[in-house]
C-alpha cells in the first residue's frame, strides 16, 4: 500500500483551508470512502496543520456516499469534511458539510481507449454515452475525444457524466435518444453494474478501468446479476409479509417508503417498516423470524443486490418490490 494517499489522488486542501479558516476552533468530523480509510490519519493530520486549534475526528462509520452522514453529526461539528463524492443529487445536505475533490491520478492509456473504441464500432455501433465517477471526472473529456479519434460518437454532455450507484444523470435521455452502448469509465464494477440494471440490460455495457489500464465488455456479467434478480422476484411473487427497511439522512426516503408500502397492501400483503444507519447481513440474521417473508431496502438500493444477495429470503430493491406489486416483471425497475 502506498505511504501517501497524495501517490494516487490530488487533494482539494484549498476548499478545506477555506472552510476552516471561518472557524478556528471548530470540531471537525473527516469523512474518508471505505478503500481510503488507512489514510484518514493523514488525512486528520494534515488538517490539524490548517487549524492547530481545531478538534478533529475521524469518521469510522461506513461511507459509502455522500447520503450517509450521521443526522447527530450535523449538530456535534461544525465542519464535516467528506471527501471524494459529489453531493447526493437527491438531498439536501446541511451547511457545514463540506465536499472535498479526490482527482484520481490514474488514467486510462490511449490503446486501452483505442482498443475499446474498436470493440464498441465492429460489436455494437458507433454511438456512445459515457459515465463516470467523482474521481475520475477530470479525466471524461481526454477519454471522450480518444474515442471520438477512433471513429465513435460521443453522444451525451460530458458536464452531466458523474453518476453514483443509484443516480444516473441524464443516462435515460441519452437512452432514449439512442446509443449503441454505454461506457462506464470507472474502476470496479459498482457503476457499470448500475447503469447495466438501469436499462434493464437492454443497452451494452462497456467499462474502462483506469486502475488495471483494461478494457472490457460489461454486458455479460449486468446479464448474470439480472438472471438471479429475476429469480429472486419470482421467489417473492408469493410472499405475504414484508419487511421495508429506511435509512438515515441522504437514505431517508419517506415518499419511495409510501409508496412501496401502499403498492405491497394492494395485493393483500402486510408490511412492517424498519430504519436502519448501517444494515448489513447480520442485522437481517438478528432481525429474521416466520412473521417475515421478504425484505425491501429503501435506503440504499445497492445493499440487496452487493451486500444481501445471499441471504436466504429474498432481499429486493424497491424498483423489483414494485415489479412484485404491481405483477409485471416485462420490463426490470432500477433502482425505484
Ligand atoms: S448507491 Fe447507496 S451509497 Fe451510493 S449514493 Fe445511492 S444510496 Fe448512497
Amino acid at each position: 500500500m502506498p505511504e501517501s494517499i497524495e501517490e494516487f489522488y490530488v487533494i482539494d486542501w484549498d476548499t478545506i483551508k477555506r472552510a476552516l479558516s471561518r472557524t478556528e476552533r471548530a470540531k471537525v468530523l473527516v469523512q474518508v470512502p471505505e478503500g481510503l480509510k488507512p489514510y484518514a490519519p493523514e488525512i486528520a493530520e494534515r488538517i490539524s496543520t490548517f487549524a492547530p486549534d481545531a478538534e478533529v475526528v475521524i469518521d469510522l462509520n461506513p461511507v459509502y456516499g455522500s447520503c450517509m452522514i450521521m443526522p447527530e453529526y450535523f449538530r456535534d461539528y461544525e465542519v464535516i469534511v467528506h471527501l471524494g463524492h459529489d453531493p447526493y443529487p437527491l438531498w439536501s445536505s446541511p451547511r457545514n458539510v463540506v465536499y472535498v475533490g479526490l482527482r484520481s491520478r490514474f488514467m486510462i492509456s490511449e490503446d486501452v481507449v483505442r482498443e475499446l473504441g474498436n470493440i464498441v464500432r465492429s460489436e455494437y455501433g458507433p454511438r456512445v454515452a459515457i459515465y463516470t465517477t467523482h474521481q475520475h471526472f477530470h479525466d471524461v473529456e481526454r477519454v471522450a475525444s480518444l474515442l471520438r479519434r477512433a471513429g465513435v460518437t460521443v453522444v451525451n454532455d460530458l458536464r452531466y457524466s458523474v453518476i453514483t450507484g443509484c443516480w444516473f444523470s441524464d443516462l435515460d435521455r441519452a437512452v432514449s435518444e439512442g446509443v449503441d452502448a454505454l461506457i462506464a469509465y470507472a474502476g470496479g464494477r459498482f457503476h457499470a453494474l448500475g447503469m447495466g440494471l438501469r436499462t434493464g440490460g437492454k443497452v451494452p455495457v462497456l467499462r474502462l478501468d483506469p486502475y488495471r489500464n483494461r478494457a472490457e465488455d460489461f454486458t455479460p456479467e449486468v446479464l448474470k446479476v439480472l438472471k438471479l434478480r429475476y429469480g429472486k422476484i419470482r421467489t417473492t411473487l408469493d410472499a405475504e409479509i414484508f419487511m421495508i427497511i429506511d435509512g438515515v439522512s441522504g437514505q431517508h426516503r419517506p415518499n419511495l417508503v409510501a409508496l412501496v408500502t401502499s403498492s405491497l397492501k394492494e395485493i393483500g400483503a402486510s408490511v412492517f417498516t424498519g430504519r436502519a444507519f448501517i444494515l448489513n447481513i447480520e442485522t437481517l440474521r438478528n432481525l429474521d423470524s416466520s412473521k417475515i417473508d421478504a425484505y425491501v431496502i429503501t435506503s440504499c438500493p445497492r445493499l440487496a443486490i452487493e451486500d444481501l444477495a445471499n441471504f436466504h429470503k429474498p432481499v429486493l430493491t424497491p424498483g423489483e418490490a414494485l415489479m412484485v406489486a404491481r405483477r409485471f416483471l416485462g420490463r426490470y425497475v432500477f433502482p425505484w
